[in-house]
């Protein structure tokens, strides 16, 4: 059974490994995700890379092993699917779940998740629009657009976003978007590439060009 740390890094390795396919991640990156130093970083790699759930080269990189990979994605299957049941079944709010499941996703017993995606009705996606891993390891990748590349005229649904603080999220709440809002952008703000958009046919609101990167929407 690996430990709460070595799920941890196999989760940061997984994430980064998507943000840039094709390429070995790099020590320093794991260490920025995981704040800690790159020395501490390097003797878990060397232990992961004995337990087989990674290839590590010094001086290259890092690449998850098949069963590396199948450990980070039930990871990020767990934690997902704890969001939702806090969300659902608990009332928390979207910003408030994140470090919740942190802890809940380390819990073992596959017994548990299994009983646990079927209470909640097999959810495909978490409170923050993020795709829930099958139990065979699949990553479903819904297609979406980032609201930062619709041009005036267009429009869509909120169905993720891309960054999940919770001062982002309050945010979106105080502006009165959430996952399933129709968006149509009016104007673009040649200024700064801030946007106008309209939210469900009767609010009008500006979008920082920021924000507007962290917004996925479909048709
Ligand atoms: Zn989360």
């Amino acid at each position: 059974m690996p430990s709460f740390t070595e799920e941890n890094y196999l989760k940061a390795i997984y994430k980064l490994s998507e943000a840039t396919p094709g390429t070995d991640v790099s020590t320093n990156g794991i260490a920025e995700v995981l704040q800690t130093r790159p020395a501490s970083v390097t003797d878990m790699l060397r232990r992961l890379g004995e337990k087989g759930l990674l290839h590590y080269q010094r001086y290259r990189g890092v690449s998850l092993t098949q069963e590396g990979r199948q450990l980070a994605l039930l990871t990020i299957r767990k934690h997902r699917l704890w969001e939702v049941f806090l969300v659902q079944k608990l009332g928390f709010n979207w910003d408030e779940v994140h470090d919740v499941a942190e802890q809940m996703e380390h819990i073992d017993s596959l017994l548990l998740v299994r009983r646990l995606d079927e209470f909640l009705g097999f959810p495909r996606l978490d409170p923050h629009g993020d795709p829930i891993p099958t139990e065979d390891g699949a990553m479903p990748r819904p297609k979406s657009r980032l609201v930062s590349d619709l041009v005036p005229g267009e429009q869509g649904r909120l169905m993720a976003v891309k960054n999940t603080s919770p001062s982002f999220l309050q945010y979106l709440d105080k502006v009165g978007l959430k996952l399933g809002s129709a968006i149509e952008v009016l104007d673009k703000i040649t200024f700064d590439n801030s946007l106008e958009v309209r939210v469900n046919t009767d609010k009008i609101i500006m979008l920082s060009p920021e924000v507007g990167r962290n917004l996925f929407v479909a048709d």
